[in-house]
């Protein structure tokens, strides 16, 4: 049992399996808590705005949602940036961040700066932060808000699988989101790895498209994505190998009339009648 006296908990909400286990072990618990609040990116992929959706209705609970003050498009594509130093400081050097990078995080950055202006509204604030029990080593890390934290399923021995399985008991299944992609991010998120950024090309050619025309707005300097390749790169390469597949074999469906199926036992066709 987590004890929090005087202390008002704050739930940091992602929508992935983790926060969504942890938020409902924290209710089977009957915690006190305070506020549920999630931070839209608004690059989040739509199964997941429909994820919680279904997270209210279960928990009949009102998520509190908070954006950056700009938008992350905006950041993206038009934010003037200036050079920092040398004779031309403070001239608008290009417009734009462009893609994030490992050495200029700014999305992380900006949702850290929101939700800690956020916890900085509530009265004595805790933020529960739903690490699992595999990411000890991520407590480690300098916490960047300055208000405490606490990691309940890290507490509680809960695995990443485990998470799962709670989730699962509850009916959140995320329209199989989790069988296509390892993590959950933001659709057009740089850092995922090559075979998710396939995944996307080859089963959600509309968020690929989004990317694409988001790429496209970015001046120069392009920024890199996986395997520090730029998103042509990238779009070029898994376009051939599309090409390269043999054509998808026409699916076959059961037909209870067939000789194959007329050979099984009774009992074993009686259930496709
Ligand atoms: S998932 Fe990727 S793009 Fe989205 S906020 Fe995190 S690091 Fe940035």
């Amino acid at each position: 049992m987590i004890t929090t006296p005087n202390k008002n908990l704050l739930l940091s909400f992602s929508g992935g399996v983790d926060s969504t286990a942890m938020l409902a072990l924290l209710l089977e618990q009957h915690h006190r808590i305070h506020q549920v609040v999630f931070f839209d990116t608004g690059w989040e992929h739509p199964q997941l705005y429909a994820h919680i959706a279904q997270v209210e209705q279960t928990f009949q609970i009102h998520l509190i949602r908070i954006q950056s003050d700009l938008t992350f498009n905006y950041l993206l594509q038009a934010h003037p940036v200036k050079y920092r130093t040398g004779p031309y400081k403070t001239l608008i050097k290009h417009y734009g961040r462009g893609w994030p990078t490992w050495s200029h995080r700014w999305c992380t950055g900006e949702k850290v700066k929101a939700l800690e202006r956020y916890a900085d509204t509530i009265h004595h604030p805790l933020w529960a932060i739903g690490y699992d029990h595999g990411e000890h080593k991520r407590t480690l890390k300098r916490n960047p808000n300055k208000h405490p934290r606490i990691y309940p399923l890290l507490d509680q021995k809960i695995t990443h699988e485990k998470a799962h399985e709670i989730c699962r008991a509850y009916g959140f299944h995320w329209h199989e989101l989790y069988h296509e992609f390892d993590r959950m991010a933001c659709f057009c998120c740089p850092f995922q790895r090559v075979h998710q950024l396939q995944t996307i090309h080859s089963r959600y050619p509309d968020l690929w498209h989004r990317i694409h025309q988001m790429d496209q707005r970015i001046g120069p300097p392009k920024r890199i994505f996986a395997k520090r390749k730029t998103f042509d790169q990238l779009d070029r390469r898994f376009t051939a190998e599309t090409k390269q597949l043999p054509p998808v074999p026409k699916q076959l469906t059961f037909d209870a009339s067939t000789p194959a199926a007329t050979a099984l036992p009774p009992d074993r066709i009686q259930p496709h009648r």
